[in-house]
């Protein structure tokens, strides 16, 4: 199964999919992880993602459809897939298909969380993350159990970036015309489920899960 998580920066798509990946035996892609790690490791790839992630905007097609397209041919991506900011444009979702195509694969659904852009500000703002296992905090809604420390793995948590208030503007406008035009493209296509992503992230996961038995009755 490929699967596609929609929705706007800080509308849970990371939060769910370390939950939902798991479950369903799918491995979790998330774009902007894949350049995080490059631009730590200081590859080329890395120092050019890391200009446009700084401000805000988004990494020039060319370069995120290759290095997506080379993750997902990877064997590990054989069995399923679980993409979380990917696609973000219109040429990266056709270059998606063609690829799944060439492949004789398939988006089985697109599913997209939903979330008033006025929550948004105060998740991403508030958002901490663990950079040794990628787990996902909220320093009010799902805090560590100790202050700037991972529950899983003990590393010291940090905040991203980008998700300054300033920087969170430019990518909620950059983001938002795109995430309707997406959510457009694959209701077209029949694939879109759209999904309240408000409330308690167990309540949004088994809203996910109900709209899946959607996907794989179809
Ligand atoms: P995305 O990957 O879509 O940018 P994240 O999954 O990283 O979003 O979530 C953004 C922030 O919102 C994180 O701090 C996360 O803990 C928090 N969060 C995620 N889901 C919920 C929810 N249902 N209710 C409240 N906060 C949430
Ligand atoms: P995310 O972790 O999904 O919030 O992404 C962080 C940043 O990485 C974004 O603000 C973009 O700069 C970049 N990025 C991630 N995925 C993509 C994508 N599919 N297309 C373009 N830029 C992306």
């Amino acid at each position: 199964m490929q699967l596609i998580l929609l929705g706007l920066p800080g509308a849970g798509k990371g939060t769910q999919a370390q939950l939902l990946a798991q479950r369903l035996g799918l491995l979790h892609i998330s774009t902007g992880d894949l350049f995080r790690a490059a631009a730590a490791e200081g590859t080329g790839l890395g120092k050019r993602a890391q200009e446009y992630m700084s401000r805000g905007e988004l990494v020039p097609d060319e370069v995120t459809i290759s290095m997506l397209l080379d993750r997902i041919a990877k064997p590990d991506a054989a069995e399923g897939i679980m993409l979380d900011g990917f696609p973000r444009t219109i040429p990266q979702a056709e270059a998606l298909d063609r690829a799944l195509e060439g492949q004789s694969r398939k988006i089985d659904g697109a599913l997209y969380i939903q979330v008033p852009e006025d929550l948004l500000m105060a998740r991403l703002t508030g958002r901490w993350n663990c950079p040794s296992c990628g787990a996902i905090y909220h320093e009010l809604s799902s805090p560590p159990q100790q202050s700037g420390k991972c529950d899983k793995c003990s590393a010291a948590l940090i905040q991203r970036a980008d998700d300054r208030p300033e920087t969170v503007a430019t990518r909620l406008s950059t983001n938002r015309s795109w995430t309707e035009q997406l959510a457009d493209f694959y209701q077209k296509q029949g694939k879109l489920r759209p999904v309240d992503g408000t409330g308690d992230p167990s309540d949004v996961t088994g809203r996910l899960l109900r709209e899946l038995e959607t996907v794989t009755a179809g």
